[in-house]
């Protein structure tokens, strides 16, 4: 068997928050597999530029995953006018920062809707396609911060945790149909939002770097690299795992 198993030739992926950091790390390495790829996002200048960047493979749809009632026009629309979607990455994601006490419900909810409950609307909406055609690959892009308890994330672990019942659940549900679905939990990978939470502190990030075993930061490229193995032909018995690429951070812990 030849390296043509990794290829994602032919293959249509949707991407939430494909414009910037690991999305836009995801839809790169995609695209340069050979599949087409739709981003979403909130802001039309970041998705027109990324595209720009991506080529005649890339498209964009401006969407706010948050917003429930969109979401069934959202994949009508690129069912009808790009195609059908083989690949759902849930990428999208908010970061908070704060200790349980000091969290209020309003705060923990919102990252709950944006990290899971749209998560979940989006892959059931997708899903619907999916499973009629009986061909499916739903990566979820968990954390770290998901696999085990770290200080001052309470909303987020917990939101990324979330992610890992709705892959085991979702497992018990689709496998039949040829779906599968996979979840990354990424360790400290370069990217605004890991910049901005340790507020590009130079004395932060070494502290950091000491707790990976590989002693230095991922790149989004490595994320894009896991998700074009799990959403390809080479993945095609892999189902209900959650990828740690971290660096050997999760075992450095
Ligand atoms: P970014 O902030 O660069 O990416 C987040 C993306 O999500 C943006 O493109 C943003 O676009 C989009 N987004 C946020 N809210 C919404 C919304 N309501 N509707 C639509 N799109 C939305 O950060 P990363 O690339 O680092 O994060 C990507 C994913 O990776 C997240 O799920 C994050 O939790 C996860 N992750 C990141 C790690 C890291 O070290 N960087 C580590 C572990 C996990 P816009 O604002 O235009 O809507």
């Amino acid at each position: 068997m030849g390296l043509e198993v990794f290829s994602l030739e032919n293959k249509i992926a949707l991407i939430t928050g494909g414009g910037t950091g690991i999305g836009l790390g995801i839809a790169k390495a995609y695209v340069e597999a050979g599949a087409t790829v739709v981003l979403t996002g909130r802001r039309e200048e970041v998705l027109k530029e990324a595209v720009a960047e991506l080529g005649k493979n890339a498209h964009y749809r401006v969407n706010d995953i948050t917003n429930k009632k969109e979401i069934p026009n959202l994949v009508k629309n690129i069912e009808t006018n790009i195609g059908p979607i083989e690949i759902l990455v849930n990428n999208a994601g908010i970061h908070y920062k704060g200790m349980a006490q000091e969290t209020a419900d309003e705060d923990f909810e919102k990252i709950l809707q944006t990290n899971v409950i749209s998560v979940f609307s989006l892959t059931r909406e997708c899903a619907k396609y999916m499973l009629k055609r009986k061909k499916g690959s739903i990566i979820m892009i968990g954390s770290m911060a998901g696999l085990f308890g770290i200080d001052k994330v309470v909303a987020y672990g917990t939101s990324k945790t979330a992610l890992t019942g709705l892959v085991n659940a979702l497992v018990t549900e689709y496998s039949t149909s040829n779906v599968r679905v996979n979840a990354i939990a990424p360790g400290w990978i370069e990217s605004n939002m890991f910049l901005n939470a340790i507020n590009n502190d130079p004395q932060r990030k070494q502290q950091i770097t000491n707790r990976i075993a590989m002693d230095h930061f991922g790149q989004t490229s490595d994320i894009g690299n896991a998700a074009v193995f799990l959403s390809s032909e080479a993945a095609k018995y892999i189902t209900g795992v959650v990828l740690p690429v971290d660096g050997g951070a999760t075992v450095n812990f």
